[in-house]
């Protein structure tokens, strides 16, 4: 075995060291951090699991998504282990691993949500939090069950998405990438004092849409109103509407406008930046994270690595969050 030396700080196998070992060689685990079996080969567990998952059976229109992990994981390669925007070392403030891709059921949706919440419970049976790279969003769903039932509360949630994804059926079908928000209101997951949607534009069936999302309890931040008032404003006003509670956020990159994120299923014109997207995420410090999902990245659309480099940086961004909060809560 080739001899790949990682930057240990604060007692937390980190990244490969790219001083040493060029970033472009050697495995794509999520930005070269170590596997979850190295990991505890070291004698260590992991605070946080990266984990792909690779499902794309429940689109409506472009495949793809089921590509997303590797991409994402590839793309990650030039995340480097210090964040000067949070003055956070986001992979050495706690353990983070990558645990690799679940195994999903690509014919049979009902079999596909069982495994991933399945495996989500298991990766969390030791107290770790779980930072999942999809998949298109029908993978909400188990997340947020199984998000759900380690807070033992219905969750807060942040949706940052060009859709409301709260659509009831498609074609019949009860669960699509459409509908995980509806079922999750409905399933008595979400807590709807802090149930948000972010970023959302784009043409509806009908008014009708609207009206369903605010019944089962949402709040909309459109893309516009981001940019009228400014990340800053809309970071302040959704960490006060969330308080403390048990946070749950979850990203589907076609939030981005296709300028920043062209390498998914259902683009939208007008969208946010990538610039954006991160700071609001960076104005959510001190929130309660419990759990995040990165979806939607189908890099057959991608160009230049855009949109898996828009991703890796959310999840990066991400990551610092979800650990400054275990830092000092857990
Ligand atoms: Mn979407
Ligand atoms: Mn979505």
């Amino acid at each position: 075995m080739l001899n790949r030396p990682r930057i240990t700080e604060n007692g937390n196998l980190g990244p490969v060291d790219s001083t040493v070992v060029p970033r472009y060689s050697g495995a794509p685990t999520f930005a070269l951090l170590p596997r979850l079996d190295e990991v505890e080969a070291a004698g260590q567990r992991a605070d946080i699991k990266v984990v792909g998952v690779p499902f794309d059976a429940g689109v409506s229109y472009r495949p793809g998504a089921r590509f997303g992990p590797g991409h994402v994981r590839q793309s990650s390669r030039l995340l480097r282990p210090y964040n000067p925007a949070t003055d956070t070392s986001p992979f050495a403030q706690v353990q983070v691993a990558d645990a690799g891709d679940m195994a999903i059921n690509p014919f049979d949706i009902d079999e596909a949500i069982a495994t991933i919440q399945a495996d989500a419970l298991d990766l969390t049976a030791d107290g770790a939090s779980l930072v999942a790279i999809g998949g298109d969003h029908t993978i909400a769903l188990p997340l947020l069950r199984a998000a759900a039932e380690r807070a033992g509360s219905p969750v807060a949630l942040l949706h940052f998405d060009a859709h409301l994804d709260t659509w009831d059926t498609y074609f019949g079908a009860a669960y699509t990438h459409g509908t995980p928000f509806r079922r999750a209101a409905e399933e008595g997951l979400l807590d709807t004092e802090a149930a948000c949607h972010v970023g959302t534009r784009g043409p509806l069936y009908g008014r009708q849409d609207l009206d369903d999302d605010t019944r089962l309890g949402f709040g909309i931040v459109t893309s516009a109103d981001v940019y009228r008032q400014g990340a800053d404003a809309v970071a302040a006003r959704l960490a006060e509407r969330i308080g403390d509670r048990p946070l749950y956020l979850s990203v589907d990159i076609d939030v981005l406008d296709p300028a920043h994120a062209p390498g998914t299923g259902t683009p939208e014109a007008g969208g946010m930046t990538s610039r954006e997207l991160l700071e609001i995420l960076r104005g959510l410090r001190g929130a309660n994270l419990v759990g995040a999902d990165v979806v939607e990245v189908a890099p057959a659309y991608d160009h230049a690595e855009l949109t898996g480099i828009a991703a890796a940086h959310v999840a990066y961004d991400l990551i610092g969050l979800l650990g400054e909060g275990r830092g000092s809560g857990a």
